[in-house]
């Protein structure tokens, strides 16, 4: 009865509850304010796709088709041609990245190290009929953010 009567009108429930919430008022707040603060990215985070130059500027990407053949979910389009000096060059290098899961295999697959898979995940398209990324923009991404892809493989490279 007693019970009864402190559990109605004390409201013990209530007071533990807030004391909960009270305890972890100060405590350190692990919410990250995202866009501002970010949290770390693995060297190996699978992001948006760049294709990779040479240091002399040359497209490292051979044409083989490795990528393209691995690809689970046939988001890679190639297209190639032999060049005057008698290598192999793509005329077309399509990813659909409304189609692609992000598995890396294309990247894996790569004996060139070409196609990679940057760090890079806030990306949108201007128009929504199409998810496909093309060949000049993989080449431009990869132009741009080289340090960083070159950095993230070579902190990546002791466990390959
Ligand atoms: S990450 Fe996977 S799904 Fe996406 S293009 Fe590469 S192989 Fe295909
Ligand atoms: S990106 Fe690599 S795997 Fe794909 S076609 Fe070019 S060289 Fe071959």
């Amino acid at each position: 009865m007693i019970s009864r009567f402190i559990k109605t009108w004390l409201l013990p429930e209530l007071i533990r509850g807030l004391s909960v919430t009270g305890g972890y008022f100060f405590k350190k707040k692990f919410t990250v304010q995202y866009p501002d603060e970010k949290t770390p990215k693995s060297p190996r985070f699978r992001g948006l796709h760049a294709l990779r130059r040479y240091p002399n500027g040359e497209e490292r990407c051979i044409a083989c088709k490795l990528c393209e053949a691995v690809c689970p979910a046939l988001a890679i389009t190639i297209e190639s041609e032999e060049r005057d000096d008698g290598t192999r060059r793509t005329t077309r290098y399509d990813i659909d990245l409304f189609k692609c899961i992000y598995c890396g295999y294309c990247e894996e697959a790569c004996p060139v190290d070409s196609i990679v898979l940057t760090d890079i995940h806030e990306y949108h398209f201007e128009t929504g009929a199409s998810g496909t990324i093309s060949k000049q923009d993989l080449l431009q991404i990869g132009d741009t953010h080289e340090p960083a892809i070159a950095r993230a493989r070579q902190a990546d490279s002791p466990y390959r």
